[in-house]
C-alpha cells in the first residue's frame, strides 16, 4: 500500500486523538480533535462499541504508524529490526522510529511537522555527518551530527520553522547548535524522553499473533 494522501486530520480522528501531524495547526482550538470532532465515515456507531483485543492492538499499530508517517511494509521492517536487536523490543522500535532522519529533523524544530521534515529531506537540505542525507528513513546513531545544507533556500526554511516552534520541547538526547543550524544526537532516547502516544508492548502482541 502506497502513502496516505487523503485529509490529514481524518487520520487523528480515525484513531481518536492527537498524532500531530500538521505543525502549529495541532496546538491551536481549531485542531478538529480538541473540537471533538469524532470517527470518520459511515457505520461510526458499529466502529465505536467495544473493541476486540485485537482491534484494539491494531489501532495501537496504526496510531504509531500514522504519527510517524509510514507505509504498513516499512513499519513492519522497521519492527522486524527491532525484533533482531538484543532487548525490550518495544523500546527498540520507539527508539528506531524516532532516531529516524526526518523525525529529529522534525524534532529539532527545523521543519513545522514529520511530513514536512520528509520532503525536506527528500530535497536534499540536510547533511548527516557532512555528507547529503536524502533518506528519510535513515536511522541515527549516537555521535551523528544533523545539519541544515549551506544554501540561503535551506537555511530560510529551516529558520522561519525553528522560530515558529515554540510548543514543541526540544529533546534532551539532541544536543542543537542553533546559530549553526546543527545538532549532534548525544544518546539514544528513553521511553520516557519519547512519551510514545501508544501501548507500544500492544504493537509486540500483534505482530507475535
Ligand atoms: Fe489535525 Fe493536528 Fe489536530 Fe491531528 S492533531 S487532528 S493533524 S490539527
Amino acid at each position: 500500500m502506497g502513502r496516505y494522501t487523503g485529509p490529514v486530520c481524518r487520520q487523528c480522528r480515525r484513531e481518536g486523538q492527537k498524532l500531530f501531524l500538521k505543525g502549529a495547526r495541532c496546538y491551536l482550538a481549531k485542531c478538529p480533535i480538541e473540537q471533538g470532532t469524532g470517527i470518520p465515515g459511515m457505520h461510526v456507531a458499529r466502529r465505536a462499541r467495544k473493541m476486540s483485543e485485537y482491534g484494539e492492538q491494531l489501532r495501537q499499530k496504526q496510531s504509531l504508524r500514522r504519527q510517524y508517517g509510514m507505509g504498513e511494509l516499512q513499519f513492519h521492517r522497521f519492527f522486524q529490526e527491532a525484533l533482531r536487536k538484543k532487548g525490550v523490543t518495544g523500546e527498540i522500535l520507539l527508539q528506531q522510529l524516532e532516531l529516524r532522519l526526518d523525525n529529529v529533523v522534525y524534532r529539532l524544530g527545523f521543519a513545522p511537522s514529520r511530513r514536512a521534515a520528509r520532503q525536506y529531506v527528500l530535497h536534499g537540505h540536510v547533511t548527516v555527518n557532512g555528507r547529503k542525507a536524502a533518506v528519510p528513513s535513515m536511522v541515527l546513531g549516537v555521535g551523528d551530527v544533523v545539519a541544515v545544507k549551506d544554501k540561503a533556500a535551506s537555511k530560510d526554511f529551516a529558520q522561519r520553522a525553528l522560530e515558529a516552534a515554540t510548543q514543541a520541547q526540544m529533546p534532551t538526547w539532541l544536543n542543537l547548535d542553533r546559530a549553526a543550524l546543527k545538532a549532534e544526537v548525544v544518546s539514544i532516547p528513553t521511553r520516557e524522553q519519547i512519551a510514545p502516544i501508544v501501548d507500544e508492548q500492544a504493537i509486540v502482541e500483534l505482530y507475535s499473533r
